[in-house]
């Protein structure tokens, strides 16, 4: 048995206020979760996105998150739970004023091979982005893929 304190574990650097991989912190193998505080405007990804293989679940613990879905945005408050299939496309934002507490649970565990789709001032469209390690300091960079510009810094 393995077990963990959220609290212990170091939040990963993303466009979230905390991100805390507890499952990887669990050494599990097939299955991903993750700990996200979101503080008002954060959001729990890069941009808007899908996973070929991955699919994802959020469990929203406190506060309400917005997701924008193929169907529109779908909020979804403290006690409820949504689920994305492998292809679908989505982004869960905090739009409210209050902190979103939520768990998210992926399957397989590998995220990698995610198509992300962020908004690029330099083209004026959302466009195929990749997430880099920033060239200084210990932050990540999102850069679009169609003109090379960096449309975020995450640190
Ligand atoms: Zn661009």
């Amino acid at each position: 048995m393995e077990r963990v304190n959220t609290g212990d574990v170091d939040s990963w650097t993303s466009p979230a206020a905390a991100k805390r991989p507890l499952g990887r912190a669990l050494g599990a193998e097939e299955l991903a979760l993750n700990h996200y505080e979101l503080e008002p405007g954060d959001a729990f990804g890069f941009g808007y996105h899908r996973h070929p293989d991955q699919e994802e679940l959020f469990y929203v613990l406190e506060g309400e998150a917005t997701f924008e879905t193929e169907d529109g945005d779908v909020t979804v408050g403290a006690g409820e739970a949504v689920r994305f299939a492998p292809g679908e496309w989505q982004l869960g934002r905090n739009e409210g004023e209050e902190r979103v507490v939520a768990l998210a649970l992926g399957a397989p565990a590998d995220a990698s091979g995610a198509d992300i789709r962020r908004e690029c001032p330099e083209c004026g469209e959302r466009t195929p982005t990749e997430i880099e390690r920033a060239d200084e300091g210990s932050g990540l960079v999102t850069v679009c893929q169609e003109c090379d510009a960096v449309t975020g810094q995450f640190s």
